[in-house]
């Protein structure tokens, strides 16, 4: 079998069948156990959860609190809050009870602070082990946490590996602070502890991929994946899908943070949007643009401009492109669920690669989004648009997983 029968194999659901519209990529998910945190599942068959950190003082509540709710309304799952002093852990309960999604605290250098917070009601606490004081200390943090019955996530960041690492290594490579992780899943283990979530951050994108990448073939805790001190948008966007995509598309990540300097509201569409540009989790309709040039005969800007304003709050995963003239409009337009490709003042709409309309400029946003509820009514019938979950499953029938390699 050539590679090219092999791919028309892979794209049909069954032999003979025409092939999706658009390549249906094979993810292979890290095959991850499943940690509860505040009634929200990570890893295993469980949607990417995507989580953001508040900026105020945690001590501050009503400033938190109002940061929350605008995450919240943005789509984060999960919050997590720094635990610096005694004042922003007793702040914990009082921020818990005046929001829905689940709270994390973030301790570092201080364990008493992790000792202090699991007095109260959050829902996973975030440590990095190489720097609070030791492994007994360690310990401590990892004993409270089971009694308390709370999740882990064991946080190494290439910036602060132990010494010894560093010096074994050289410099904060990927294998050491794989090496770092897997020594502290030991001692939990050891403790009988298992609600753990293991992240292996760097600011940079060759290490960090690396690390998961190597982290990934050794051990079944899902990961929070993310790009470290990523800086300023829009580079720092740009940085993280650097990052993350080529983690995603190898079916790496359970739950990921965009960290963006300043407000923490945009990571939220940020995460998504990487989420929905490798498939991964999609859950609103992908607009498919050209850039324009010369052959351009249609205010195709406006017409962008207009169907986007349209679909805000959409929530279906459907491909929807509009191209600019004939020289890819067709061949874009059949590939996408429905499609527009313009021609001089006019323009033709194809539906699942078929045209079903030929339509005037003027009539082509009305047309367009017309095509769209009944596509939308379609699908819903055919019970193809079953909400996240069957993005999740269904628009990916072909996946396989990986298997666990112990190390
Ligand atoms: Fe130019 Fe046509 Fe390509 Fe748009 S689709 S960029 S108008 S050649």
């Amino acid at each position: 079998m050539t590679e090219q029968d092999a791919f028309l194999r892979l794209i049909r659901s069954k032999e003979g069948e025409r092939p999706n519209m658009s390549y249906q990529h094979p993810f292979r998910r890290h095959q991850t156990r499943v940690v509860e945190v505040g009634g929200v599942a990570i890893g295993g068959d469980n949607p990417i959860r995507v989580q953001s950190m508040t900026t105020p003082d945690t001590h501050m509540v009503a400033e938190v609190v109002e940061q929350i709710r605008l995450l919240e309304a943005a789509g984060c799952e999960l919050v997590r809050v720094t635990v610096p002093k005694a004042e922003d852990a007793a702040a914990l309960a009082e921020i818990k009870k005046q929001i829905k999604i689940p709270l994390i605290c973030d301790i570092h250098f201080d364990h008493k602070m992790a000792l202090a917070a699991l007095d109260h009601p959050v829902d996973k606490i975030r440590i990095n082990p190489g720097n609070i004081g030791g492994l007994d200390k360690f310990r401590q943090v990892i004993r409270k946490a089971k009694d308390k019955g709370i999740p882990m996530r064991i946080g190494v960041n290439a910036g602060s590996l132990e010494k010894e690492l560093v010096e074994k290594y050289g410099f904060p490579c990927p294998p050491a602070m794989v090496e770092s992780v897997l020594r502290y899943l030991e001692i939990a283990e050891s403790e009988h502890y298992h609600d753990i979530i293991v992240s292996l951050k760097s600011s940079d994108v060759p290490t960090a991929v690396e690390a998961y990448r190597l982290y990934a073939k050794q051990a079944n805790y899902p990961t929070h994946i993310g790009i470290t001190e990523a800086g300023k948008p829009p580079y720092a966007v740009v940085k993280s899908a650097c990052g993350l995509s080529p983690l995603l598309m190898d079916g790496i990540g359970d739950t990921m943070r965009i960290s963006l300097l300043g407000d923490p509201v945009p990571e939220v569409a940020a995460a998504f949007d990487i989420l929905q540009a490798t498939q991964r989790r999609v859950r609103k309709p992908e607009l498919i643009a050209c850039p324009t040039c010369g052959r351009l005969e249609i205010d195709l800007e406006g017409i962008v401009a207009e169907v986007e304003k349209a679909l805000v709050g959409k929530k279906t995963p459907i491909k929807i492109s509009i191209l600019g003239c004939v020289v890819n409009g067709p061949g874009e337009a059949r590939e996408a669920d429905i499609g527009i490709a313009a021609g001089k003042g006019k323009g033709v709409i194809f539906k699942r690669g078929e045209i079903v309309r030929h339509v005037l400029e003027s009539e082509m946003v009305t047309a367009l989004l017309e095509e769209v509820e009944k596509w939308e009514a379609e699908e819903l019938e055919k019970g193809n648009l079953g909400g996240e979950k069957s993005i999740e499953n269904n628009r990916h029938p072909h996946r396989t997983r990986l298997p666990i390699v112990k190390g």
